[in-house]
């Protein structure tokens, strides 16, 4: 007997286009608390949890950010989202690889460093309910990406073993956190990441997008 294999997705940048909606909705949040940092250094932080993401801005600006202004950031950020993220659509094939992977009695879930208030917007845009499928958010877990509790919470969902789980993610941050719970990672580039990036950060392979990933779907476990 074959040892069941589950496929856990990070969504911003691997299953929906709204890394850029992303980056441009905390550029505006930074902005209106008077916290001056250029975009492309916004974007390098995409995916990671969010208190990281602040303590990293505290340690690069010098800014003072006490949590009251946290709070604000976070809420300022999920209040520009719901306009940026209007223009949100799936990637290329994520829809019909989901759709794979149900079909092939795969399971799988979506494990995002956003909390449902962005999240859902994104969920919509692909169709998903989450009463329905295992999603997990920021809110469920204690730390976010790069720890692995997200994947391990989802794996747990699951039913199946983190060991025998295949994380695919945008961001470096998703292929360390996959490498710290042993699960492997698959990078994907329509996130804007390189895959040399990917790779050092232990990607076991790098596909440009979920349709690429579904043409390779058998090379990665992908098979009932
Ligand atoms: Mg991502």
């Amino acid at each position: 007997m074959r040892a069941q294999s589950s496929f856990i997705f990070d969504l911003d940048g691997t299953l929906v286009d709204s890394v850029y909606q992303h980056v441009l909705s905390w550029k505006e949040a930074l902005d209106e608390e008077n916290i001056d940092l250029a975009v492309w250094r916004i974007h390098r932080k995409i995916g990671m949890s969010g208190g990281l993401f602040t303590n990293q801005l505290l340690r690069e600006t010098g800014y003072e950010l006490d949590p009251e202004k946290i709070d604000r950031l976070r809420i300022l950020h999920a209040r520009a989202y719901t306009r940026y993220g209007q223009s949100v659509r799936p990637l290329p094939g994520a829809k019909a690889l989901l759709a794979a992977l149900t079909d092939n009695g795969i399971p799988w879930a979506i494990a995002t460093s956003g909390r449902m208030e962005t999240a859902a917007i994104n969920l919509a845009s692909l169709g998903i309910d989450p009463d329905k499928v295992t999603v997990i958010t920021r809110d469920l877990v204690k730390y976010a990406k790069p720890e692995p509790d997200l994947f391990l919470a989802a794996a747990d969902r699951l039913g199946i073993p983190i060991e025998s789980s295949v994380v695919v993610g945008d961001s470096i941050w998703d292929m360390l956190a996959a490498a710290r719970c042993r699960a492997l990672g698959i990078g994907l580039l329509c996130g804007g990441y390189g895959a040399a990036e990917l790779q050092a950060a232990h990607a076991y392979r790098v596909f440009d997008d979920p349709q690429d990933l579904l043409d390779h779907l058998d090379e990665v476990g992908g098979r009932r």
